[in-house]
């Protein structure tokens, strides 16, 4: 009797579960591991990219040993190492709100993502509860999206179809990988057809700009009128990861040194995605047709629903100015969410970046066509909706936004 008391104890002690272990040794892969508490099944990390690679608020690891139906606990704190702002190092540390989503995304396979419970936020810390499934558990601050969700993509599109979907490569980065993309354009139509760009991961931690991107191109390759209509009627080019070398390494992108994608849009570019990018959209200027240049981001913890920052509008020629307020109206209107936009565009001027003149949305205003289009969307992380449907519902909408905007005039 004793000796079975003893046992079912032991079965029920937490002394007796399997060991926790913790990896980070994948594309995107990263964390700095405090501490792994086996016994009672917590784990403390933080974010464990390099300052110097950019803001170090992206983490996302491999949790093993947990049971099917076991609890446990991820306690994650803010990076401790000194941060870049405004070009320079700050001395101190990223705020950890930008580490701490009030959920974390989580996934069995790797693949398929799901959020966790609510975070219990504490001073310096957020603890996120878990719930094993019998294998690994993949844990992040995001839905992650990294070269083999681009893969996955493009072969998807191009599988379907094949007669619409063109993958090339955009460049090599300076790190030596390949920056894929899409370009969608069907027979027929006009002969020199308006050029939609559009590429996140201009910052690399930003992962569900990636995935707005993704539902995009769901939305342009299905059946609805609007996007057969789209498709015929224009070009579209899409970048789903302009940083893939921080992408891969788990680093955050944004105030990299020396700079960051989206402040070196000017004569001489240091990353070769951005020189290529410049290159192919000054073809399509050359040739009078950039219609439209859309940057895919995530904002900042507590803009809590997606909205899209342009430029001032006393450096646009009134053409563009027109076309910018009715596409902005237009967006208004189409993305209705969950999550909804903000109607309330933002600004950004000299006194948003030092650097501002080289964001590529200003650098289309300088060197587009006179009619082109450059905005930024900004898609909230930070929410319930934050996940791969509640941002592939964002790509969905924006392209049915372009579509109103490209629309032929009713006869
Ligand atoms: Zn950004």
């Amino acid at each position: 009797m004793k000796a079975i008391l003893f046992l079912c104890l032991a079965l029920l002690s937490p002394l007796s579960a399997a060991e926790l272990r913790i990896s980070t040794d994948f594309d995107g892969g990263s964390a700095t591991i405090d501490a792994i508490d086996s016994a009672k099944r917590e784990i403390q990390i933080r974010p464990g990219g390099n300052p110097a690679r950019g803001w170090a608020c992206w983490w996302f690891v491999r949790i093993d040993g947990l049971g099917d139906g076991e609890n446990a606990t991820l306690v994650l704190r803010g990076s401790e190492r000194s941060t870049r702002n405004n070009g320079q190092d700050t001395g101190k540390p990223l705020s950890q709100d930008w580490a701490m989503p009030i959920a974390a995304a989580v996934s069995d396979d790797g693949k398929t993502w799901r959020q966790t419970g609510l975070g219990t936020r504490e001073t310096d810390r957020i603890s996120y509860p878990l719930e094993g499934t019998g294998g690994p558990l993949w844990v992040a601050w995001g839905p992650p999206f990294t070269p083999r969700e681009t893969e996955a993509l493009i072969d998807e599109a191009a599988k379907a179809r094949p007669d619409l979907v063109h993958p090339f490569t955009l460049a090599e980065t300076r790190e030596g990988r390949p920056v894929r993309a899409l370009q969608i354009i069907a027979e027929g139509g006009p002969e020199k057809k308006p050029a939609i760009w559009i590429h996140a991961r201009q910052h690399a931690w930003e992962s569900g700009s990636s995935w707005v991107a993704r539902g995009l191109v769901e939305w342009l390759l299905g059946d609805s009128a609007e996007a057969k209509r789209l498709r015929e009627q224009a070009e579209v080019i899409v970048v789903p990861i302009m940083d893939v070398d921080r992408v891969v390494t788990g680093d955050g992108g944004k105030e990299a040194d020396p700079h960051d994608h989206n402040r070196d849009w000017f004569e001489t570019p240091h990353y070769p995605e951005v020189a290529a990018a410049q290159a192919r959209m000054k073809a399509y200027v050359a040739e009078g047709r950039l219609a439209v240049v859309l940057d895919l981001h995530n904002p900042a913890p507590r803009d809590l629903r997606p909205f899209f920052f342009v430029g001032p509008p006393e450096l646009l020629s009134e053409t563009a100015r027109a076309n910018r307020e009715r596409f902005l109206d237009l967006a208004a209107s189409h993305l209705a969410g969950p999550p909804a936009l903000d109607p309330k565009a933002r600004v950004t001027g000299a006194n948003y970046h030092p650097l501002w003149r080289r964001i590529s949305g200003q650098w289309v205003n300088d060197h587009g066509n006179e009619h082109t289009l450059a905005a930024c969307l900004e898609t909230s992380w930070n929410t319930r909706h934050s996940t791969t449907d509640g941002y592939r519902t964002v790509g969905r909408q924006l392209g049915e936004a372009l579509a109103a905007y490209l629309a032929p005039p009713a006869p």
